[in-house]
């Protein structure tokens, strides 16, 4: 691929940060999916907005009430990421900490790709697909028995022991973060002495406030999105280009030097 030259440096200064970086943290957000085919159901304008209204469909207070709605609604959505692999931005980020650097990854998304990918250190701030939980007595499924009839015939998981519904442990809007991924985030952040913004425009609080901790800790600043993030005036380097693209020209620079 053939980047033009002022891209070249900023890539290169973007790699020199991360080769000098004693402990970073990458905050990713529904950006770094889509080039997975993951819509961002959060964001006005995408495919699963128009069809339906994300904000009451996936909120704690239709499932609980409703919760047919809340299933037909989350039927596409399960079956793309399901169904969806890591692009070249999370093989290139996993590659980063598979080559011995302390890197610890904070995302906003649901669909585990950073793991698929070999990511070992993921902090899953609106929880995760690859488990559900009864509503009724707790106990917590993996996800794959139930995922493929859901996808399939529609079929509503059921608790093999109460025949509660079970809740895919995704955070749901109007529902509460769980206390331990905040804390494992606002740590790493503290702690680091880097973070990158990958594909997140930084509009969700808390999550969206992490970067001015970090900075306020003394890190060093990246933003990679293709639009403009409310910090992007206090970062070392802003490229506003695609994830999939930019990610792994830094890591390959990053890791070979
Ligand atoms: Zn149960």
């Amino acid at each position: 691929m053939t980047l033009p030259p002022t891209t070249q440096t900023v890539l290169d200064d973007a790699a020199e940060l991360f080769r000098k970086a004693k402990r970073v943290v990458v905050l990713t957000g529904a950006g770094i999916s889509t080039p997975s085919g993951i819509p961002d159901f959060r964001s006005e304008g995408s495919g699963l907005w128009s069809r339906d209204e994300p904000l009451e469909s996936a909120s704690l207070s239709t499932f609980r009430t409703t919760p047919a709605k809340f299933f037909n609604w989350f039927r596409p959505l399960a079956s793309q990421i399901f169904h969806a692999q890591p692009n070249p931005a999370h093989t290139a980020l996993a590659e980063f900490e598979q080559a011995g650097h302390q890197s610890i990854i904070i995302t906003q998304n649901i669909d585990s790709l950073h793991q698929k990918a070999g990511s070992e250190q993921v902090v899953e701030m609106h929880g995760t697909l690859r488990t559900l939980s009864c509503t009724q007595c707790y106990k917590k499924f993996p996800s794959a028995e139930y995922l493929i009839p859901f996808i399939e015939n529609g079929t509503i998981p059921q608790c093999a022991s109460c025949n509660g519904i079970l809740k895919p442990d995704v955070i749901l809007f109007g529902e509460q973060l769980l206390q331990s991924a905040w804390q494992a985030a606002q740590q790493a952040t503290r702690q680091c002495d880097l973070i990158m913004v990958a594909g997140s425009s930084l509009e969700v609080l808390p999550v969206a406030g992490l970067p001015i901790q970090a900075l306020d800790h003394g890190a060093h600043l990246i933003i990679i999105n293709n639009t403009a993030t409310y910090v992007n005036v206090r970062a070392d380097i802003v490229i506003t280009e695609n994830v999939a693209t930019i990610i792994p020209e830094i890591m390959k620079r990053a890791i070979h030097g």
